[in-house]
């Protein structure tokens, strides 16, 4: 007869979806083992960690996390000009991605967990009944394994352990420098939340400008992968914006990038056996937005109670998974899913650019900055009118 486990839970992946599943089952004193091969979590700090005040709040992110916050909204594009609109008081933050995991994994240490750092999860493979083995490789090529009673993908779009069908995944992918700028530059767009739209600056795609800490931007671009099409190189783009807004850096401190990688629909299996999967690794990242993070989290917090049901003996609370994070997510983000690939694949010409143009002049006339975050972060489209939507978006 093989040993029981040492471990309740195996976390793969300290992002934000690992650690928060991590914090939560440690509270309850399950014994979780959390690791990812990354030696330091400050380190490629991929995410732009743009987030709505209300997920600030929601997920008690505390302030050192926070590098900026905005209260209103900018959008330039499709040709030169630039609209803003100013809100009554602060409407989100945008995060030090790298601060937020440092923070979300000593969590949870504080908790319990243990954090094993400079370790990938290679595989898993169910040993007994009441178990999983899985194989880790540490930075400098050692091999170990590990027995738990559950193992979790939380490795996000790689999905290392649960698989994919790449076929089926739609892809977007990012890239973002940090730059330093002098104090005036960071002036000019700070407090704001700054998108550039139109085929003529980023085809098939949008770019962006984040205020971080004072003297700090993040100036990015991500695009919808196209199949069918020759896209120009991402880091072009990039250069090409930072020269049309003129923003001169001091210093590029740091350039990153990653991929989104959903299948739109999360028709995907979350479980397979005693290996679960959440956050980005069942696509719940937002492909319309760009964005995953609070999505990440609010799949912990569902996954976290029925995990513990199940090491309590309540196996078939885990058949629960699929349809109650379906249900978190709701309709609005389902929607605005289907909605990304046609919005960011449509956009490449100069009709769809004229679309835009209505669009956005309609925006300008009769929509407020929070209104705008509603649209833009809540997906409250039927507030422009379900009907007009297709003609918004394109499709007719
Ligand atoms: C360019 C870009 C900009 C973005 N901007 C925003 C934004 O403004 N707002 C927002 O909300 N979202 C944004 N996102 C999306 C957001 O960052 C993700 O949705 C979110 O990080 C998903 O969290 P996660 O924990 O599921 O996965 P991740 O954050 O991807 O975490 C997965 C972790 O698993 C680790 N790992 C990988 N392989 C293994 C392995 N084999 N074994 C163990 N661990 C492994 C990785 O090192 C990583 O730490 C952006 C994404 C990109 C690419």
């Amino acid at each position: 007869m093989s040993e029981p486990p040492v471990w309740d839970v195996l976390i793969a992946g300290a992002g934000p979806a690992g650690s928060e599943l991590a914090w939560r089952l440690a509270q309850q004193g399950q014994r979780v083992l959390l690791l990812d091969p990354l030696q330091d979590l400050q380190r490629q700090a991929f995410s732009s960690a743009a987030l709505p005040l209300a997920a600030v709040e929601q997920f008690g992110i505390p302030d050192h996390v926070v590098a900026a916050r905005w209260d209103r909204w900018q959008l330039i594009g499709p040709d030169e000009t630039s609209r803003l609109w100013q809100g009554q008081s602060c409407l989100g933050a945008v995060l030090d991605f790298g601060a937020l995991r440092c923070w979300m994994a000593r969590r949870a240490s504080a908790a319990g967990a243990q954090l094993d750092l400079g370790w990938r999860a290679e595989g898993s493979e169910p040993d007994g009944a009441d178990g999983l083995q899985t194989q880790l490789r540490g930075a400098g090529g050692e091999v170990r394994s590990v027995r738990s009673r559950f193992v979790v993908d939380a490795t996000g779009q790689r999905r290392a352990l649960i698989g994919e069908d790449q076929a089926s995944l739609v892809c977007g992918a990012g890239v973002e420098w940090l730059l330093r700028v002098d104090p005036l530059a960071w002036q000019r767009w700070s407090s704001r939340l700054s998108f550039v739209l139109g085929s003529r600056w980023v085809p098939q795609g949008y770019g962006w400008v984040f205020p971080m800490r004072p003297g700090e931007l993040k100036l990015g671009v991500c695009r919808l992968e196209d199949p069918g099409r020759r896209q120009p190189p991402l880091h072009r783009l990039i250069q090409t914006l930072m020269q049309r807004l003129e923003i001169q850096p001091q210093e590029v401190l740091d350039r990153h990038g990653g991929l989104i990688r959903s299948s739109i629909d999360r028709r995907e299996p979350h479980q397979r056996g005693r290996l679960l999967a959440l956050g980005d690794a069942v696509s719940t990242a937002n492909l319309l937005g760009g964005e995953g993070i609070r999505y990440a989290l609010a799949s912990a917090a569902v996954l976290a109670p029925l995990l513990n049901s199940a090491l309590e003996g309540d196996q078939s609370a885990l058949d629960r998974y699929p349809a109650q994070l379906r249900r978190q997510l709701g309709w609005r983000w389902s929607l605005s899913g289907r909605l990304a690939r046609r919005t960011w694949l449509g956009l490449r010409s100069r009709r769809a650019d004229a679309r835009l143009q209505r669009l956005l002049t309609g925006l300008e006339a009769s929509a407020s900055a929070e209104a705008l975050s509603q649209l833009l972060f809540d997906y409250r489209f039927e507030r422009y009118g379900l009907r007009a939507l297709p003609y918004l978006l394109g499709w007719r």
